[in-house]
């Protein structure tokens, strides 16, 4: 199939497209490489650099490239940062999107893929979480991507458009040549593990007050491959709706720095800090919607094997793509859009 993948320069992204390439789909990447990097987008991919901001670029990029299907990764996606910037969100997020959403209904793109979060619930009434929970978002990332959801839903009604939308909870580990290498990194098993491979002198742990048995937030962490299959079974015809994404079992992040040290062999050593604004104490997903109606199967269900896949790229890969970036006091920031048109093949991944 024909695959036009946004953000495939991006962490999530960039292993989606070398999955579909290597099950010989052909891909062409939009990225505006903010946050993205030139050296994540696989070398069998056609490389398309541009905004999503640019309306009449990514008409132009869809009508060149005629895709059968679009999965849509390019995002602003740091709940942190959404709390201090939301109008950054509900730009990248929602408006930007509608001009690739536009561009796909006018080239009668035959599915769209989109990717949301489990940060649209907010804190759930019961775990594990089910796609028909309410969604009330407590952050503007959860929202924006909720607003999206909605846009998607109305855009099936009424102009057909096969869509699937998945509620990722959170991504972790590394394929073989690609991993997680963020420009600003907030997300707590990278963090954590550079500790272990002694580029931080401690971690930090948001919040120790939390109603959980540690007092710590719990997430549900789900391989990143799995999710990258996820999105190649989404593809098939017939698929619609949302679904969630996650593996069922939460841990706390106590427990991720314990599984970093055992996965790693090295003593990490954490300070705790106050709770960030916006996160919901726990998130545990029931992903069996996905298993029943997409036949999708995690084949890497553990936090051990997806810490092991991180802690194996981030060994091989110290500077990720490129210089270390550290975590500035409390800031977050992630995938974005803005930036020109150039069209290339890529070149070798790092
Ligand atoms: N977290 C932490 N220290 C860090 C990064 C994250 O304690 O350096 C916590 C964060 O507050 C959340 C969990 O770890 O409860 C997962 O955060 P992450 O940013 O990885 O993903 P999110 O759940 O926000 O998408």
């Amino acid at each position: 199939m024909n695959v036009f993948v946004t953000g495939g320069a991006g962490y999530i992204g960039s292993i989606c497209v070398e999955e579909l390439l290597n099950r010989d789909h052909t891909v062409a990447v939009f990225d505006n490489l903010t946050e993205g990097h030139r050296a994540a987008v696989d070398a069998r991919a056609t490389f398309i650099e541009g905004s999503l901001g640019d309306r009449k670029h990514i008409f132009q990029a869809i009508q060149e490239t005629k895709p059968e299907a679009v999965i849509h990764f390019a995002a602003s996606a740091l709940v942190g940062e959404s709390m201090t910037n939301p109008g950054k969100y509900f730009q990248n997020n929602v408006a930007n999107g509608l001009n690739l959403l536009d561009a796909s209904l006018e080239a009668r793109v035959r599915k769209f893929v989109f990717s949301s979060t489990c940060a649209t619930y907010g804190p759930p009434d019961r775990i594990p979480m089910t796609e028909d929970l309410p969604q009330r978002p407590i952050n503007p990332y959860g929202e924006s991507k909720l607003m999206f959801e909605k846009v998607l839903k109305w855009c099936h009604e009424i102009h057909g458009l096969e869509f699937v939308a998945f509620r990722y909870f959170n991504a972790a580990g590394a394929s073989e040549q690609f991993g997680e290498h963020h420009r600003i990194e907030t997300h707590l098993i990278p963090n954590v593990l550079k500790v272990a491979l002694g580029q931080a002198a401690h971690c930090e742990i948001y919040g120790t007050d939390y109603p959980t048995p540690d007092g710590t937030c719990i997430r549900d962490y789900i391989h990143i491959i799995d999710l990258a299959e996820a999105h190649i079974l989404a593809m098939q015809p017939g698929r619609q709706g949302f679904y969630n994404l996650g593996n069922g079992e939460g841990y706390s992040v106590r427990e991720v720095i314990k599984t970093c040290e055992r996965v790693s062999g090295r003593t990490i050593s954490a300070i705790e800090k106050p709770r960030r604004p916006g996160d919901p104490p726990r998130l545990v997903a029931s992903a069996e919607k996905a298993m029943r109606e997409l036949g999708w199967k995690p084949k890497h269900p553990t936090l051990e094997a997806i810490v092991a896949s991180a802690w194996r790229w981030h060994e091989k890969h110290p500077r990720g793509y490129g210089p270390i970036s550290t975590v500035p006091e409390g800031i977050s920031s992630k995938r974005g859009t803005g930036a020109r048109i150039r069209k290339s093949r890529a070149q070798t991944a790092a």
